[in-house]
């Protein structure tokens, strides 16, 4: 059994969870059901970032001691998580000193022995929303371009991460595709950012960051939040305490949002390098989501709040919606109009009648029972694309995960039209069982390519037909009706 290893980046804890980091988790589910489905031994890690001066800044606005906030945030996380039905094997939180903080050092410790890491005074501008210095050249009349704030002048002395060093070694890396960056044209930006890569700050005095981990051997420092936050990857397997989940690395996957490439596909691996350790093999890049064509903000009132959405649909809903409406790599459009378009036309008209008249015809037709069998060697032509998967694995391998579910919905949109061709309503005898025995393998296999994206909705499919979902039909299988609510009720016109 292969082992695969994907982790989310961990939520940064200085508010709620917002619907983006929704969507990098129900992606990063979809492939880790995909992977365990292919028979793989998976870990999936999501967690939260809780160090930072914007942490602890928002925390003291709140008038809660830090800790407690960032327990409320962490909780908040996991709820979300649980209702959104993710399968996460571990997670992580950045404040766990028992967990986290011995990799953290330890990591600190090896780059320190490479000669890696060095002590220096600097001055530059900091922006908090970015968690990182700021070059004066990429101010826009004084604000950072992303958080439109001024970015506060810091002169400190930091310790610095000899990035400079590792620049060439990660070029060859992501060139060769040792470390392959999805989409390609994110290959491209990072590979421009690696041009001028400099070494990077990588604490902060503790006088003005007291919330964090401390450098090693340097009381009078903390570490810089990204160096702390990227260990997570390595902390929750054990890296520096237990080491037996190190098995799993390097990760299969980093799924990140496209703002926090550069600290994933040049500080991260650098930081590997500089212990001594394997570079992960594939950063998949998200886009953003935008609300009706714009971007989402709290000033125009815009903002999807996960929790709200899911109190108005189950998770499976939300899940496909995401999955089928955001392309993978890019930017994609939230709207409550499209929402309730797919859910009708896809979930409700599409796979939802499907089940509900095969189940409905096999009852009243067949006595509620049929075994698949095989079929006359014209529909076993006709329908042998329907139990091909290349495109659909194809899709899952390169991170179009909108394109693997919509050769699932392919497959429903033909199998309607099967049934609408045949009428199996007025057919008799064999014909009509063998309308409904192809019918029923069609849905099980439907069924099955559907797991990792709606594992709930595969299940009571699974349940309706009494049989076990499975890629090719399976010959033996018994069917056996059992037919509860239906799957997508139609939202009731008032
Ligand atoms: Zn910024």
């Amino acid at each position: 059994m292969a082992r695969f290893y994907i982790t989310t980046s961990i939520m940064y804890a200085n508010a709620s969870p917002h619907v983006g980091f929704a969507l990098e988790m129900i992606q990063g589910d979809a492939i880790a059901r995909y992977r365990r489905m292919m028979g793989d031994e998976v870990a999936f890690l999501t967690g939260t970032d809780e160090h930072g001066t914007k942490v602890m800044r928002t925390a003291e606005q709140a008038g809660v001691p830090t800790q407690e906030f960032v327990d409320r945030i962490a909780g908040e996380v996991g709820a979300l998580a649980r209702r959104l039905n993710i399968s996460n094997t571990d997670f992580i939180r950045t404040s766990d000193r028992v967990r986290h903080w011995p990799a953290a050092q330890r990591i600190w410790r090896e780059m320190v022995a490479r000669g890696d890491l060095y002590k220096r005074s600097y001055e530059g501008y900091y922006c908090v929303g970015h968690e990182a210095f700021i070059k004066e050249s990429e101010l826009e009349d004084g604000l950072c371009p992303l958080h439109k704030s001024a970015p506060e002048r810091l002169k400190e002395e930091n310790w610095f991460f000899r990035l400079s060093k590792y620049r060439d070694d990660i070029r060859r890396r992501i060139e060769s595709g040792e470390l392959a960056i999805v989409p390609e044209t994110r290959t491209k930006e990072l590979l421009n950012l690696l041009e001028d890569a400099e070494d990077v700050s990588f604490s902060r005095p503790a006088e003005q960051l007291p919330w964090g981990i401390p450098v090693p051997d340097d009381a009078t420092q903390t570490m810089y939040v990204w160096a702390d936050a990227l260990t997570n990857y390595i902390s929750a397997l054990g890296y520096g305490t237990d080491e037996a989940g190190m098995v799993f690395w390097p990760a299969d996957v980093h799924l990140i949002g496209k703002d926090i490439l550069r600290f994933h596909a040049m500080v991260w691996p650098a930081m590997l390098l500089s212990a001594g350790m394997s570079v992960p093999k594939a950063i998949y890049v998200h886009g953003f989501i935008t609300v009706d064509g714009q971007k989402m903000s709290k000033s125009l009132g815009n903002v999807i709040d996960p929790v709200a959405l899911l109190e108005q649909q189950p998770a499976d809903v939300v899940r496909y919606f995401m999955l089928r409406e955001i392309p993978s790599t890019d930017d994609g459009d939230f709207s409550w109009k499209n929402l309730e378009n797919r859910y009708v036309s896809d979930l409700a008209n599409g796979l939802g009648n499907l089940v509900q008249r095969v189940a409905t015809l096999i009852e009243t037709k067949l006595g509620g029972t049929l075994v698949i069998g095989s079929f006359d060697q014209e529909t076993e032509k006709v329908l042998s694309w329907l139990w091909d998967t290349k495109g659909y694995k194809a899709a899952f391998s390169t991170f179009r995960l909108h394109d693997a579910l919509g050769d699932v919905w392919t497959r429903i949109g033909i199998a309607n039209q099967y049934l609408n061709d045949r009428e199996p309503w007025k057919q008799e005898g064999e014909a009509q069982a063998l309308t409904l025995r192809v019918a029923a393998g069609i849905l099980l296999h439907i069924a099955w390519l559907l797991q990792p994206f709606m594992p709930e909705t595969a299940q009571k499919i699974g349940d309706v037909f009494g049989a076990p979902l499975t890629e090719a039909p399976d010959r033996e299988a018994t069917v056996s009706i059992t037919k509860g609510a239906p799957l997508f009720p139609r939202p009731s016109k008032e």
